[in-house]
């Protein structure tokens, strides 16, 4: 295991890749959009958006999947005040809530002046989902990340909304596999087969379980009536700099609030990812698999948006990356599991290569420096 001299991101992340100068294709991709004509871009989704605004005889021109998290709020924001599209809002209700997910979500709702539709998929088959997903791949937040992406490919087959606004491509921010479409013109349509989903096939995942009846959220409508039904998807990514502190800032105008108490364990920021509680354990997971979570996931940003230098990240990376995570009663509850078996299974994902125990605590064989 080894890191970018530019960033703190290991050569364990999936997809990513370090040169002989040792700087990680995620640094690279960022001097790369340093490069890029934004107002042209933005010019280009200006003409997308003329071309759908008010055909939709329902009436919404455009749907954004949202969580009430900063970015989220900044796409609405960015579609409805100023690319001047009806949006409509989607949310797919995450099943162990925060207090400050749901605030800022209303806080959305009422400040930017949009309908929202929530969908709830039923507890029962979430749990059992996201149990297998926990034991087959290490990966429970599977089972959501399936849903946000059918159910929003549902909710915009529906109601006719010609175009879906996703945030930014993981794959092209933070480094990671990257889809040819997305990299030349922004195109989300292949979003179902991103770095979430590569460890396992969805009909490979629940092959033991028989839930044929239960699955509509989980399952998208298939591409060509997607494409038949003249629905485009894209990743707001490509026609605007991602820059996450600059969307807290918007957010934080439209109501948006971070966590009151301060970050969680682990977080080096208190407003990324804070509308639900099994994400933590989640990311954790991440962690004993690749050797690296949130703190690497917060400081990268910054560095990447140059609000930090190298240095400042890896203090704080070394400071926080073995922190354990918080929420874990929770989690335990929820997916009906004992500490005794919760631990067996995570162990079992920890990499032996990059962890080893020193004075009875797991390790990383190669700190970051
Ligand atoms: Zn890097």
């Amino acid at each position: 295991m080894y890191y970018c001299k530019r960033c703190v991101l290991p050569n364990t992340k999936p997809g990513l890749k370090i040169d002989n100068e040792g700087i990680c294709s995620a640094c690279r991709a960022v001097e790369l959009k340093k490069t890029i004509d934004w107002s042209e871009r933005s010019a280009k989704l200006h003409k997308i958006c003329d071309g759908i605004r008010g055909k939709n005889k329902n009436g919404y021109d455009c749907l954004v999947p949202v969580s009430g998290g900063k970015d989220s709020i900044m796409q609405v924001y960015t579609m409805s005040q100023k690319y001047n599209l009806n949006v409509l809002a989607v949310n797919v209700v995450a099943h162990v809530q925060t207090v400050e997910g749901i605030e800022n979500l209303n806080s959305m709702v009422e400040n930017l002046g949009v309908d929202l539709i929530t969908i709830s998929v039923r507890p029962s088959t979430h749990k059992r989902i996201r149990k297998m997903a926990l034991i087959k791949v290490g990966n429970p937040n599977y089972a959501e990340h399936r849903v946000v992406f059918a159910a929003v490919a549902r909710s915009a087959y529906f109601y006719k909304i010609p175009l879906v606004v996703w945030g930014e491509d993981i794959g092209v921010e933070f480094g990671g596999n990257i889809d040819k479409d997305s990299l030349e013109d922004g195109d989300a349509k292949e979003l179902i087969n991103n770095d979430l989903f590569r460890e396992i096939e969805f009909d490979s995942l629940i092959s033991d379980a028989s839930l044929n009846d239960e699955l509509l959220f989980y399952k998208p409508p298939e591409l060509n009536e997607i494409k038949n039904a003249n629905i485009k998807s894209i990743y707001l990514g490509y026609y605007q700099w991602w820059d996450g502190i600059k969307h807290y800032k918007i957010a934080k105008t439209f109501g948006f609030k971070g966590r009151k108490s301060g970050p969680l364990p682990g977080n080096y920021l208190n407003y990324d990812n804070i509308d639900e509680k099994l994400c933590e354990v989640h990311l954790w997971l991440k962690f004993l698999k690749l050797g690296f979570w949130r703190p690497t996931d917060h400081t990268c940003y910054n560095i990447w948006n140059g609000y930090m230098n190298r240095p400042e990240a890896v203090e704080i990376v070394n400071s926080l990356q073995y922190d354990f995570p918080a929420y874990i009663e929770e989690f335990l509850e929820f997916h009906q599991i004992s500490e005794d078996e919760f631990f067996r299974v995570a162990e079992g994902f920890r990499n032996k290569e990059i962890f080893v125990k020193k004075s009875n605590k797991w390790r990383l064989r190669n700190e970051l420096t």
